[in-house]
């Protein structure tokens, strides 16, 4: 005699026990199946059949008792052993046929092949057969609430036999359906049965019992009848040999170990994701408001930072790095500002540090011409303007010596006063403008710097002579600041330095100056971008917090709601770690699609800031960063109910509600 595929000896399965009253659904099932046998287990509502399918099935463990599967003890199989059996022995059908909403007919008989590691090509051909060898070919495409109770069966028969569905475990299968669909479903496990599958049909009815070979009645637990003895089982060939005891041993820790459909079952955790985000697009949208904001902030403010820093930097390179601004300051609250006077010019000029030396006398001041008006600096400096600030002319040229000694009332203007107050001129050059009401002619144009460094108001500049600045505007001889060239860019410290001793000197030991570079202003920058990031860095984190939290909530509630797919993939053969994988890859791409639209935004943002002139320059590294930020808060707060969802026992959550 062959060994029995199903052995069972003394299957006890008790419920309750310490708080509730204790319930013995079955109380001591002898049982052998063999290949090839078309069983049929009878009995009333109540009785235990389907705590009996579900230990057969392996969805569930006996409380004491001996299964042996192919002469294998179920008992010492861990779980993803058992998701190995099922996935490659059985194959289920339940009265509520338990299909997954979300999915196509199509992508729910494929199910069990994703968990086997099945080619998508070879897995797509399969279930499209099954399909059409069930009647189903045009409906492949439609979701279970779009098909009949009967239709959905099918569906679910298909999905039984899509890994070979070697033994059929069919609990009521007809129980939901009309009497026709009943028969045609009927129909169909007759036919497998005939073609060599072995099917276990679980029924409480009678004449539908009939149509089994072999009909094994249950009552309270315990089998009253078995009429195996007058039916020897068929042994048919075709299933005959294909799960025999052989190898089982070998082929479980194969195929329990089998990695080949880690590729498949991604693609389907992120086809199933992202249904189950668009079905509920409102919700999922609102909670990821804390990431979609975290990564936007961080990636703006980066970029605003990085934006005002390269301004700096290009204001540096536009005036020379190796300038250094000379000006009065008032040592503490209570006294005057210092005056630097142009004795002092002369004596800073002999400092061998020095290359060239300017003054400069301005002041903002009304500019006029024609009925146009404009506020703009005025600056009285000598003929160093242009080498000093490298600052050439693109139209007329620069005032001269000659112009400086006779204080001509000359003037060359910035971009931005020829564009405000002579745009409609073609030739400024020779053109007069009222500056606080004193006519100077226009001798040049200076070469727009706005763009290079970032800000725009450099351009609203007009240089006249000093000493026109100082006769005809503001009755002073003194500079308001000191332009100074180091002569080395290099050692712009160490002339600040002389400049500074030689100043305290003439001041009489008095600090009622200020000395201010280039250098220096990139370093206030650098404290104020520390502080900046710093805060930045705060709202990011404090953001993802909250992103994170809003991703454990999805999660939570999804894994509540999809708790019965989730004891319907087990039963179709997925393994801890392919739910655990699933829930994970969903709780990912939530974060992901968080992280997206927070660049998106962040983007969006950035356009509006650009277009209202603010300094703004995106950095990969900070996008790319904030997105690694987003996806490790989806791995990190996913992680829980990934893990809660892949502990769920398998009946328990098939027979959730
Ligand atoms: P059948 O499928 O024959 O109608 P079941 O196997 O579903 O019967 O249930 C048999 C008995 O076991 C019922 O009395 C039922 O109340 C009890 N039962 C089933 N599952 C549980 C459970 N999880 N906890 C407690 N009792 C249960
Ligand atoms: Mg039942």
């Amino acid at each position: 005699m062959q060994t029995p595929l199903i052995d069972l000896q003394d299957i006890r399965k008790s419920y309750g026990g310490d708080d509730a009253p204790e319930v013995h659904v079955l109380r001591g099932i002898d049982l052998s199946i063999h290949a090839g046998e078309f069983v049929a287990i009878v009995g009333a509502s109540g009785s235990g059949k389907s705590t009996l399918m579900n230990i057969l099935g392996c969805l569930d463990r006996p409380t004491s008792g001996e299964y042996r599967f192919a002469g294998e003890n179920v008992a010492g199989l861990d779980s993803d052993e058992l998701a190995w059996l099922r996935r490659e022995a059985f194959g289920f059908v339940f009265q509520g046929y338990h299909l997954i909403p979300s999915g196509s007919a199509q992508e729910n008989v494929e199910m069990p092949a994703i968990y086997a590691g099945t080619p998508a090509a070879e897995r797509h051909a399969r279930a499209a057969a099954l399909l059409d060898r069930l009647g189903l070919a045009e409906r492949t495409g439609n979701r279970p609430h779009q098909l009949s109770g009967g239709q959905q069966q099918r569906v679910s028969i298909a999905r039984a036999l899509m890994n070979g569905g070697h033994i059929i475990l069919a609990d009521e299968p007809t129980g939901a359906l009309d009497s026709h669909s009943g028969k045609e479903v009927m129909a169909l496990l007759d036919e497998l049965a005939s073609q060599g599958h072995v099917v276990i049909l679980i029924t409480h009815d009678r004449e539908v019992a009939a149509r089994a070979k072999r009909i094994i009645e249950i009552s309270d637990g315990l089998i009253i009848s078995d009429n195996a003895h007058e039916n020897p089982s068929a042994q048919n060939s075709a299933t005959a040999g294909a799960l025999q005891a052989v190898d089982l041993r070998k082929r479980l820790s194969e195929g329990a170990e089998a990695t080949g459909a880690w590729k498949g079952e991604l693609v389907d955790a992120v086809h199933a994701a992202w249904r189950v985000m668009w079905i509920n697009r409102f919700r999922t949208a609102l909670t990821l408001l804390g990431i979609i904001i975290g990564v936007a902030s961080v990636v703006v403010m980066l970029a605003v930072g990085e934006g005002s820093k390269r301004q700096v930097m290009a204001q540096m390179g536009a005036f020379g790095s190796n300038i250094i601004y000379l000006s009065g300051a008032a040592p503490n609250p209570r006294t005057p500002p210092g005056i630097v006077t142009l004795d002092e010019v002369a004596a800073l000029a002999s400092l061998p540090q020095i290359n060239r030396i300017m003054p400069v006398n301005g002041a903002e001041a009304g500019v006029r011409f024609g009925n146009l008006d404009h506020m703009s600096y005025i600056g009285g400096n000598d003929t160093n303007f242009p080498a000093i600030f490298n600052w050439p002319v693109v139209e007329g040229s620069y005032f001269t010596q000659a112009d400086e000694a006779n204080g001509a009332a000359v003037a060359v203007i910035g971009k931005k006063v020829r564009d405000k107050l002579l745009k409609d001129v073609a030739n400024p050059i020779g053109q007069y403008i009222l500056i606080e009401n004193v006519p100077f002619q226009v001798v040049g144009v200076l070469e727009g710097k706005g763009a290079s460094s970032g800000d725009q108001d450099s351009d609203n500049r007009i240089a006249i002579p000093y000493s026109a600045a100082s006769v005809r505007l503001f009755g002073t001889h003194n500079p308001e600041y000191v332009v100074i060239a180091a002569a080395d860019a290099r050692k712009v410290h160490e002339t600040e330095k002389a400049i500074e001793q030689l100043m305290l000197q003439l001041h009489n030991g008095k600090r009622d100056f200020e000395l201010t570079n280039n250098a220096a202003m990139i370093q206030a920058e650098a404290r104020t971008q520390n502080t900046l990031s710093l805060m930045l860095g705060s709202i990011a984190a404090i953001s993802l917090l909250v992103g994170g939290i809003g991703v454990m909530n999805i999660m939570l509630m999804t894994v509540r709601e999809r708790t019965r797919e989730i004891g319907i993939r087990m039963a179709t053969g997925a393994r801890q770690r392919d739910i655990l994988r699933q829930f994970l890859t969903e709780a990912v791409m939530l974060s992901v699609v968080g992280g997206i639209a927070g660049i998106a935004l962040a983007l969006l943002v950035g356009g509006v800031l650009i277009l209202s002139e603010v300094a703004v320059a995106f950095s990969l590294m900070a996008v790319v960063g904030a997105f690694a930020c987003a996806l490790v808060t989806g791995v990190v707060f996913g992680f829980m109910p990934a893990r809660k969802a892949a502990r769920l026992d398998p009946v328990t959550a098939l027979t959730s509600e």
